[in-house]
């Protein structure tokens, strides 16, 4: 490889760290497999793991892993692209998702939203869109399944500005869906795609604009009129595009296509990596700003243990976010004061993984965890600053946790601890009865990895017993909790490790009930900004 080329491939501007958000069953899967070829793949297209399993009740957490055919945990795609290195930060499409799901949204610049054509906005879709916003990272839309019948593309849009609160601009616009459906007119180049399903090969008509008698004679009279009056309401009535708007996550673009024919797909990805933001600067604790020609730095964004069945280990993800940096050096590990020698950089492929030795900006590496590293722990070369904290996301189950044998309350104690600081898990104790814990979690699916790697890892046997609540809201109060007015028999009050009061309530209608009846009272979702 040249300088030069190395030097490309080193520079922030030429990275797109990503991750792709949808409601399982959207087609995730199969768009990641497309870019990954369009990518000529590092690995095969079938590193994306396939899907599917039902569900078993195992205690080998890797097993559940294994027997669901789903992702419990993030791992990270990486390709080159038309000069550019592309990150796919790959999440767990299932609905047991965790706040590892969240989290890994932190780690990206920008993110992919995949949309079932004939399901719109589903429920998953919204929870991954509000850390989007909440982090102000743009959003492409990739609106899939064009060639079998879904909803109208206008309600479609509607339904964008409607659930999501986001604004959007169709970059091209389709014409008939399923049976009916002949391919998409690209409004930036005055471009017709004609679907066909043998992917890549599609014939494309170039025109001088959306008149032209060339685009008449492809499509025939009548579509050709229903395509000049749809995008003449878009030309009209829509959104223009507005690259600043895209670039802080108020408006999005939006593509429609087909990712099991392949269609549409390339034109999506080619106009995503032009608007797609590079790595940028990234916030620290005390307000400063990292810019990415700075001495290395970066940030855990996720911890894993037990990546290999057959020695235990814990990986430390880390987002690279200035700085080269070189299989072997030794950082600051700001928050213990220590110096780590990150030796053993790994990147992860679907179940593969292989020793690194650089990486820049946008780049994700995962180092051997000796126990060291919490998520959110900040690596620096030359300077001791801590990145912005990571955000904690509200967890929705509940359960009050129980050792079996008492003469565990040692590892048991470990493990809570180690686990709740791992972010496996959220822990809250009784605001009165402290020795009483309760647990909480963003999916299901983390009770479950719980319950086991505190029997596998500390030797503690556990019992949950699930509580039924359904939200945690984080308290500030102007008067003292004991002169609140609440349902006591509904809602509990729980503290969260920081002492802060919690309330969790089984449904949105208490939440509600408690703000009429205590004025000045706040509730938040999450710690943040409490
Ligand atoms: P994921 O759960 O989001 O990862 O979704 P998958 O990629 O596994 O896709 C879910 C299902 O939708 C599978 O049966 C796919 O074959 C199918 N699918 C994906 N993309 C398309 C598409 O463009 N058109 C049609 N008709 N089916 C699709």
């Amino acid at each position: 490889m040249s300088t030069e080329s190395t030097k490309a491939q080193g520079a922030p501007a030429e990275r797109r760290t990503f991750a792709i958000i949808s409601h399982p069953d959207a087609g995730k899967t199969t768009l990641t497999e497309k870019l990954l070829l369009f990518g000529g793949a590092i690995r095969e297209a079938g590193a994306v793991k396939g899907k599917k399993a039902r569900r078993h009740a195992t205690s080998d957490w890797m097993e559940i892993e294994k027997q669901r055919g789903i992702s419990v945990t993030s791992t990270v795609l990486q390709f080159s692209y038309r000069n550019r290195r592309i990150n796919i930060l790959d999440t767990p499409g299932h609905e047991d998702f965790s706040e590892d799901t969240y989290r890994t949204l932190t780690a990206a610049d920008s993110a992919m939203m995949l949309i079932d054509a004939a399901k719109g906005v589903e429920p998953q879709t919204i929870k991954l869109f509000e850390v989007c916003r909440m982090r102000g990272i743009p959003i492409f839309t990739f609106i899939n399944k064009l060639d079998r019948q879904g909803k109208d593309p206008l309600a479609l849009l509607e339904e964008l500005e409607e659930v999501l609160g986001i604004r959007s601009c169709p970059m091209n616009w389709p014409i008939g869906m399923g049976q009916e459906f002949q391919g998409i007119y690209n409004r930036p180049d005055n471009r017709f795609e004609r679907f066909t399903d043998r992917g890549t090969e599609t014939e494309q008509i170039q025109v001088d604009d959306i008149e032209d008698e060339a685009l008449r004679e492809a499509l025939g009279p009548a579509l050709h009129e229903q395509l000049k009056e749809e995008v003449m309401l878009l030309d009209i009535a829509g959104d223009p595009f507005d690259a600043e708007l895209v670039q802080r996550g108020k408006l999005t673009p939006v593509f429609f296509g087909s990712a099991i024919a392949n269609f549409g797909v390339e034109t999506f990805l080619n106009q995503f990596i032009d608007l797609a933001p590079p790595p940028g600067p990234r916030p620290t604790d005390d307000g400063r700003v990292v810019t990415t020609d700075a001495p290395f730095s970066g940030f855990v964004f996720k911890i894993q243990a037990n990546m290999n069945p057959a020695h235990r280990d814990r990986v430390a993800f880390i987002r690279v976010c200035s700085g080269r940096f070189e299989r072997g050096m030794t950082v600051n590990h700001v928050r213990t004061g220590k110096k780590v020698n990150l030796a053993q950089p790994q990147q992860f492929f679907g179940q593969g993984r292989e020793i690194i030795d650089e990486a820049y900006p946008g780049d994700i590496l995962g180092i051997f965890d000796p126990g060291l590293f919490r998520i959110g722990d900040t690596l620096c070369e030359a300077d001791k600053f801590q990145f912005e904290k990571l955000p904690q996301f509200s967890p929705e189950h509940f359960a009050r946790v129980y050792v079996k044998n008492t003469l565990k309350y040692k590892q048991f104690h470990k493990g809570m601890e180690q686990l709740s600081e791992e972010g496996a898990i959220q822990v809250f104790r009784q605001a009165n009865r402290t020795e009483d814990m309760v647990l909480g979690a963003v999916g299901q699916l983390q009770f479950e990895v719980f319950q086991h790697r505190m029997k596998a890892e500390y030797g503690a046997e556990v019992e949950l017993h699930n509580l039924p609540y359904s939200f945690a809201r984080w308290l500030v109060s102007p008067v003292p909790i004991e002169q609140l007015n609440y349902d006591r028999q509904a809602i509990i009050v729980v503290k969260d490790h920081d002492d802060r009061f919690v309330m969790l309530f089984p449904n949105e209608f208490t939440i509600r009930l408690v703000l009429d009846k205590n004025p000045g009272v706040e509730l938040h979702p999450t710690s943040y900004g409490v």
